[in-house]
């Protein structure tokens, strides 16, 4: 189907990639994400980010989501599900969207299904980006976020392996789930997350 046809709601062409982007805090899942939204012109929606900018700008959002976030909790599923659900109406996204940080529980998969079937879309691919809990450890101390103090730290790992690992099977029995390696050097590990990627063009 030509893709003008497609362009009234946010739902993509054939060749437009609907990804879902999960890992661990410090997997280097940010900077990759910049080079996938560039690298393949897709809408960057990354929950981190939006509810920094909600707690910077002292919204009444922000306000509610700072002191999950400084004590590495997730914020409710409710507000994180509304902001995402308002933020794939816009127009941006009907030429693909890369998911950062959201779902991170399967109550928010859950609800991504729901907006996905009202829409008549579907997922292309979830990535997962694998770091060893040591290197996180490591990685995540130096860096020196408002929520990277070390105990924070340990909270937002644990919180990872409770609540978003099972998103891994969730996605696994759906068949969309491809694992990429997050060591080594940022290009190195683009040059693995684009042979993924170059298969859905
Ligand atoms: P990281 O992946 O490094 O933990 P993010 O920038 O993705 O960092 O998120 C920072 C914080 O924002 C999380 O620790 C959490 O409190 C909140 N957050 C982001 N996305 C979600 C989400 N989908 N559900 C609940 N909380 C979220």
């Amino acid at each position: 189907m030509p893709s003008c046809l497609s362009r009234d709601t946010w739902i993509g062409t054939n060749r437009t990639m609907r990804i879902i982007f999960i890992g661990p805090p410090g997997a280097g899942k940010g900077t990759q994400a910049e080079k996938i939204v560039a690298g393949y012109k897709l809408a960057h929606l990354s929950t981190g980010d939006m509810l920094r900018a909600a707690v910077a700008a002292k919204t009444e959002i922000g306000l509610l989501a700072d002191k999950y976030m400084l004590s590495g909790q997730f914020v409710p599923d409710d507000l994180i599900i509304g902001i995402i659900s308002e933020r794939l109406s816009l127009p941006d996204c009907r030429e693909g969207f890369l998911l950062d940080g959201f779902p991170r529980t399967i109550q928010q998969a859950s609800a991504l299904d729901v907006m996905l079937r009202e829409n008549d879309s579907r997922l292309d691919v979830v990535l997962e980006l694998r770091v060893p809990d040591a290197e996180l450890s490591r990685r995540l101390v130096g860096r020196g976020r408002a929520d990277d103090n070390p105990d924070v730290v340990k909270k937002r790992l644990s919180v990872y392996a409770e609540q978003t690992t099972p998103l891994l099977e969730y996605y696994g029995k759906q068949g969309l789930l491809e694992t990429i390696d997050g060591l080594g050097e940022v290009n190195e590990v683009f040059e693995r997350v684009k042979i993924i990627l170059d298969k859905f063009i």
